[in-house]
């Protein structure tokens, strides 16, 4: 396949553009906010965009867009990660293959029970399941046996009901596999764009192919799996040059299949075991970049879900959730096993927010927002496409909203302590006249909050 990175166009762009002038960022900005997303080149424009007088205009648009297309809701999800052993050389990951400080490990079926067990314990409803690349023939196998052993650990107070995935590039036939063992969205970083630092970065393995990474979602769609996640690990090449290319490379999907990108993952380098790169980026993102780079996801392709991880700190993660972050991992451990044990000294990256599962709900109800364990669209079919033409028309609030609503009352109900339960009920009905303005809605909505007290679960709409 011809690679759709025109990288000439790129270059040219950023060596000639002049930045926009004020009523050029205004024009686009208001074009935005008519919530329909705008085009790629006007994109590229805001990407120009420094002071931060004009940063903070386009912060404040996302924002609006945010709030007016999903809500005030946050996705909280964790990942579960089953294997540390890779045969690849990513400078900058602590499970390439040469770092010898780290123990290698790969869960066994009863840990990966065990492990499932602790976050249903938490009360996460979501897992993101991530694995080094170093299972070899088996790897689909595994993971297949691995979303069956998730799937079926049944506690009292609950169960996973959505596993996103988030594995080596693979063949059409094994993205078939996965599909057919019902994994929820196929996550792959391309990591950097730029071919040249591409392959300075991947020594060897068989990621170190860029060409067949970065056609990994051409063939993960390819085989029916209806949504994929993207990603770019930040402070690897100029930002600029790698967000240009991410929107090339969403053009192509949607040209191609009709659909872009369910979500987008913004991970910035963070410090890992022997990595220079990881601790000194080569193009090291600033707070005042990376709130720059949200906001312009945010603002271009409204629909869809942007993910912050653990990575990144507190505060960093308070400010993102206004630029328009829909979904954050939370109470994560990055090394194998890291739910049941004590030490981490195996994990991939330094965590940037140690917080507890409660703790970060109890900031994002500080915070006016619901969180949400929602996985009433996937469960329902409106993925793929056909969540994109109901999000498209804003429909989509009716019922993210009314769905986090019924996720948040289980956590209540099941996991909070009296404080939170106060504070969250007060919440839900605090917000919920701005979010459902039908009175009957309302009401219907209140209803089920009643039977979920009562001990019902899984209401979603
Ligand atoms: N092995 C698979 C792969 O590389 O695509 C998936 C798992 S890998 C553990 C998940 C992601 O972690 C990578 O795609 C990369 O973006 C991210 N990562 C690796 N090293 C990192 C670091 N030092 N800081 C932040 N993120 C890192
Ligand atoms: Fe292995 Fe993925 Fe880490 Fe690369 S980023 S070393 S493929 S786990």
């Amino acid at each position: 396949m011809k690679s759709f990175i025109n990288d000439k166009k790129i270059l040219e762009y950023l060596s000639n553009a002049l930045p926009p002038d004020a009523e050029e960022i205004d024009t686009i900005l208001n074009h935005a906010k008519e919530l329909k997303g705008i085009s790629f080149e006007e994109a590229e424009r805001l990407l120009l965009v420094e002071s931060k007088e004009d940063i903070d205009k386009l912060s404040d648009t996302a924002n609006f867009i945010k709030e007016s297309i999903y809500g005030k809701r946050l996705v909280l999800f964790a990942p579960l990660y089953v294997s540390n052993i890779c045969n690849n050389e990513c400078l900058y990951c602590g499970f390439r293959k040469s770092n010898k400080s780290i123990v290698r490990n790969t869960l066994t079926m009863e840990q990966i029970s065990a492990e499932t067990e602790a976050l249903i314990d938490q009360g996460h409803k979501r897992v993101l399941l991530v694995s080094g690349e170093g299972l070899g023939k088996n790897a689909i196998d595994y993971t297949i046996d691995a979303l069956k052993t998730i799937y079926a650990v049944k506690k009292p107070k609950g169960n996973i009901r959505r596993i996103n995935v988030n594995i080596a590039a693979s063949e059409v036939e094994d993205y078939k596999r996965l599909k057919e063992a019902n994994i929820g969205t196929y996550q792959l970083f391309q990591e950097t764009y730029h071919e040249e630092t591409y392959k300075k970065m991947h020594r060897s393995g068989p990621k170190a192919n860029y060409e067949y990474h970065l056609t990994a979602m051409d063939r993960a769609m390819e085989a029916g799996i209806d949504d994929v996640g993207i990603g770019i690990l930040f402070g690897l090449a100029d930002y600029k040059y790698e967000i240009m290319a991410l929107l090339q490379h969403i053009k192509h999907l949607e040209d191609k299949f009709g659909v872009g990108p369910h979500t987008i993952s913004v991970p910035r380098l963070e410090p890992a075991t022997g990595s220079d790169i990881a601790s000194n980026p080569p193009f090291p993102v600033t707070d005042s970049d990376f709130r720059k780079i949200i906001a312009i996801l945010r603002i271009t392709v409204p629909y869809t879900g942007i993910i912050l991880s653990t990575r990144e700190n507190a505060e960093m993660r308070r400010e993102a959730l206004h630029l328009g972050i829909s979904q954050i991992s939370a109470g994560s451990k990055s090394d194998p096993g890291g739910y049941s044990k004590k030490d981490h000294s195996d994990a991939q990256f330094s965590l940037g927010d140690h917080r507890s599962l409660h703790e970060v709900i109890e900031d994002i109800v500080d915070m006016d927002h619901i969180p949400s364990f929602c996985t009433g669209c996937y469960r329902l079919g409106r993925v793929g496409k056909d969540f994109m033409d109901l999000a498209k028309p804003g429909l989509i609030k009716a019922h993210c909203y009314p769905n986090a609503v019924f996720t948040f009352a289980e956590y209540l109900e099941d996991f909070a302590n009296e404080t939170l339960k106060k504070k969250g009920y007060e919440l839900i009905l605090r917000t919920l006249p701005e979010n459902v303005i039908d009175p009957k809605k309302r009401e219907a909505v209140l209803k089920n909050v009643e039977e979920i007290k009562n001990g019902k679960r899984d209401i979603y709409y």
